[in-house]
């Protein structure tokens, strides 16, 4: 496989055409995946070597800190009450009514991430080069130099073409949204969220929750 099979794509979904939140979603996605992609490529090319890859889990096991904007609450609500099925669908609505702040990431199934298309810019960013982490471990502190440095301008820009979803639409008015941090004060942690709710949403149990 050549490294152009890599090259991230823009997902697309057919429920797409009816809704103005998932294009911004996806995005956003997109603009942050392209960065990633380019900077991984970067430091590949001097000779280091990524890490992460499926099936290498324990950062969603370590990291209790994984902040998720408001717009990618909806994702995840819509990707696991909407696409998500089978055996996986049970273990993680399993998992969501059992969490347990610090216990590890609900979606995590098999070692590998149930939410992929929808996991969270936070998830996006991380990666780690040269060796995968050891349980427990958190290589920012423990080996910065091995953790990719996402390029800035970029993930302003991922924010950027989220912020139509809170009604600043206007270039100007973007960028001073992103240059005050506007977004911080809607952003929640991972393990501060009521998953047991996403569960009984996925029973179809409960009205609530962020869901358009
Ligand atoms: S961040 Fe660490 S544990 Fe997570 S996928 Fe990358 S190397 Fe593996
Ligand atoms: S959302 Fe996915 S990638 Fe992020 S911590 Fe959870 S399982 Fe890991």
């Amino acid at each position: 496989m050549s490294k152009e099979d890599y090259r991230p794509q823009r997902l697309t979904f057919p429920e797409e055409k009816a809704t103005e939140w998932l294009p911004m979603l996806l995005d956003s996605y997109y603009i942050a995946d392209k960065a990633i992609f380019e900077a991984v490529t970067k430091r590949e090319r001097r000779g280091e070597r990524l890490a992460c890859a499926k099936g290498c889990s324990s950062c969603c096991h370590t990291h209790i800190t994984i902040p998720i904007y408001p717009l990618e609450l909806v994702g995840i609500y819509w990707f696991v009450i909407e696409k998500m099925g089978g055996a996986v669908r049970d273990e993680v609505k399993r998992q969501l009514k059992e969490f347990r702040k610090g216990k590890g990431c609900p979606f995590l199934v098999d070692g590998a991430c149930a939410i992929h298309p929808m996991r969270p810019l936070a998830c996006r960013h991380f990666n780690v080069f040269n060796r995968p982490c050891a349980p427990g471990e958190d290589p920012y502190y423990s080996r910065r130099r091995d953790v990719l440095d996402p390029d800035e301008k970029a993930k302003n820009k991922a924010l950027a073409a989220m912020l139509p979803f809170h009604g600043i639409r206007e270039r100007a008015e973007r960028k001073r949204a992103i240059r005050t941090g506007a977004l911080n004060s809607f952003v929640k942690n991972l393990h501060e969220i009521d998953w047991p709710a996403l569960a009984m949403r996925m029973d179809g149990r409960s009205p609530r929750g962020p869901l358009l």
